[in-house]
């Protein structure tokens, strides 16, 4: 059995749906929480399982507030929660995200420009540049460029000779199948149908998720990322008629990678 694990905090597309968060996942091995994305909603899920304070390190794939809107209640909760298990200017969390995330996630935060100027947030965070490869905790994880209207990375995240692949969100690009090849399970977003006017760059479709799956011929295809407006089944449908096992992933849920 695997000892790397996938937990859904959210998995709506584009913005949170009824009763549904956004986009953010627990990454576990060893014992190490990994957070990968934190959007609208779940912290609200993270808390039905963890103290947010377990977390090991965080990476945020993209700064659209779909995978991010989250942070700024992080902050709020490192800052100003009154029982801290430990001092938190001294175990500071280590985020992984696009380099210009520290101003971004700063100004999200900031009620106006004087606060600003005294909160770059390195209070209770210590930021890193996602690119490339890196060890955090556990987990070899190597972020890879992907097609997006912003800077935005899908990553590969190792244990154990185990490796999960995970999208982020972008439209069809070389980059995916390096992401993708060979990995024991590839989280995948499907934001929407196949169609020929979707623009290019932005997101995959059912059948773009399915046939990247097929040709890197990896172990197992989760969809997730799927917007609120969107047939699900026939997304589904869409992946299935590429890659038989595809599964749409639900909040909540745990796989084993
Ligand atoms: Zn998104
Ligand atoms: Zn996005």
């Amino acid at each position: 059995m695997s000892d790397v694990r996938l937990t859904i905090l959210g998995c709506s597309g584009s913005v949170p749906g009824p009763g549904k968060a956004a986009s953010g996942y627990l990454v576990e091995a060893e014992g190490f929480l990994l957070g990968l994305d934190l959007g609208n909603g779940t912290l609200a899920e993270l808390q039905h399982r963890h103290d947010p304070f377990d977390l090991g390190a965080l990476v945020l794939s993209h700064l659209h507030p779909d995978h991010c809107s989250d942070f700024g209640a992080l902050t709020v909760w490192r800052r100003y929660h009154p029982n801290p298990p430990f001092d938190v200017s001294e175990h500071k969390l280590p985020v992984y995200a696009p380099k210009n995330a520290p101003e971004r996630l700063a100004k999200a935060y900031a009620p106006n420009d004087a606060e600003l100027a005294e909160t770059d947030l390195s209070d209770v965070f210590a930021f890193h540049v996602l690119n490339g490869p890196t060890r955090i905790g556990p987990f070899e994880v190597q972020a890879i460029l992907v097609d997006h209207p912003t800077e935005a990375f899908g990553v590969r995240i190792s244990h154990g000779g185990r490796t999960l692949a995970y999208t982020g969100d972008t439209g069809p690009c070389d980059s995916l199948d390096e992401l993708a090849r060979g990995a024991d399970v590839l989280l995948a977003e499907a934001t929407w149908t196949d169609a020929p006017e979707r623009p290019a760059g932005v997101h995959l479709s059912g059948k773009q998720a399915g046939t990247l799956a097929r040709r890197g011929d990896v172990g197992r295809v989760l969809l997730t990322h799927v917007a609120p407006w969107t047939d699900r089944v026939a997304i589904l449908d869409e992946a299935m008629a590429e890659f038989p096992g595809a599964r749409l992933v639900e909040q909540g849920a745990t796989y084993e990678i």
